[in-house]
């Protein structure tokens, strides 16, 4: 089908009037050329001020376990099987982790996510450590408990949802279709058999993907209409920023545009999903970061990634009042 600025004023109306769009409409849209994509930002836009107004909220994260990971993920610094030199340490302790807390709800976040590398969490000390660390965050009622800890099992999960976890995070990574090209240890039913059993027991979930890894646009549609029919609550956007040592260190497939496209594809598709720009958003988007708001975003992750260093919150929150935008207290979904 051939998008023009009429039906994709169309699209904008019948998804603001709670219409999903078809994947035909959404290959088209992730097909437009360069010079078309101002008026999709323009659309995204929209959408995101139909749901949102002008408020986004912020998030940040803890790298609360590094390194040693079984798993073979192509992009990862963490894997235990690409020499990355990456900091290795286990489970940081309680006081660590609180600090954590407290550092990132003083830059205005609404979640703070705890995230431990490896395949799942230890059903013994490790997740009893966590829980603990979540109940005293809860009890100092500053920020929402977030966290990420691999594929769980029911157990756990109902256990992290007793103890008053708010979110939990697991990213699909990339469409079912590109999985086998960047992971080999599991399968894309383990993942998303997490994100199934984080819903289950009522948990917030925040899942979303990694773009760069050498994947078609058509892909990516691919992978959010997987979020989609998995209902899930918030999307997190990284951007490949290549790892030395990783199969994926020569990858630089990504120009700033591609990946407001993305994030405006993302916004069409889940309109009123609380979409967040993580990883890689200053390696990727460079002067072009405060766009992305522009493109659909109601969110981005403050502070430091997860092995990379980030922006100065100080300059994130500049940014968002220099757009005219308000950060909620609150999680946005
Ligand atoms: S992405 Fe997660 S599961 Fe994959 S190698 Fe890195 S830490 Fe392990």
């Amino acid at each position: 089908m051939i998008i023009n600025d009429s039906t994709l004023e169309e699209i904008v109306d019948s998804v603001i009037g709670g219409d999903l769009i078809s994947s035909e409409q959404a290959l088209a849209l992730a097909d437009l050329p360069s010079e078309r994509l101002s008026a999709l930002f323009a659309a995204a836009s929209r959408v995101r001020e139909h749901h949102f107004g002008n408020r986004v909220s912020l998030c940040g994260i803890i790298n609360a376990k590094s390194g040693l990971c079984p798993e073979d993920c192509s992009f990862c610094a963490q894997s235990s099987h690409h020499a990355t030199g990456v900091d290795c340490y286990p489970l940081l302790d309680q006081d660590t982790l609180l600090a954590g807390a407290r550092s990132v709800a003083g830059h205005g976040a609404a979640c703070y996510g705890i995230v431990t590398s490896g395949s799942g969490i230890s059903e013994g000390e490790e997740l009893a450590q966590v829980c603990a660390t979540i109940k005293a965050i809860r009890a100092e009622g500053q920020i929402a408990p977030g966290a990420s800890l691999g594929t769980l099992t029911l157990a756990a999960a109902e256990q992290l949802k007793a103890a008053g976890l708010v979110t939990y995070h697991h990213n699909l990574e990339t469409a079912r279709s590109f999985f086998p090209q960047i992971c080999s240890t599991h399968d894309y039913d383990d993942d998303v058999a997490t994100v199934r059993l984080a819903k289950q027991v009522g948990l917030r979930v925040c899942c979303g993907g990694l773009f760069g890894l050498g994947e078609t646009m058509a892909q990516r549609v691919e992978l959010v209409l997987t979020l989609r029919e998995l209902q899930v609550d918030s999307v997190p956007i990284n951007f490949l920023d290549p790892v030395a040592g990783t199969p994926l260190a020569a990858m630089h497939q990504l120009t700033p545009l591609d990946c407001l496209h993305t994030i405006a594809l993302f916004r069409l598709i889940l309109p009123d999903v609380h979409i967040t720009v993580c990883g890689g958003r200053q390696k990727n988007l460079r002067e072009l970061q405060s766009w992305v708001f522009l493109a659909g975003a109601s969110g981005i992750m403050t502070g430091n990634y997860l092995t990379k260093e980030g922006r100065q919150p100080a300059d994130d929150l500049q940014m968002i009042e220099d757009l005219g935008l308000v950060i909620a207290k609150e999680m946005l979904r």
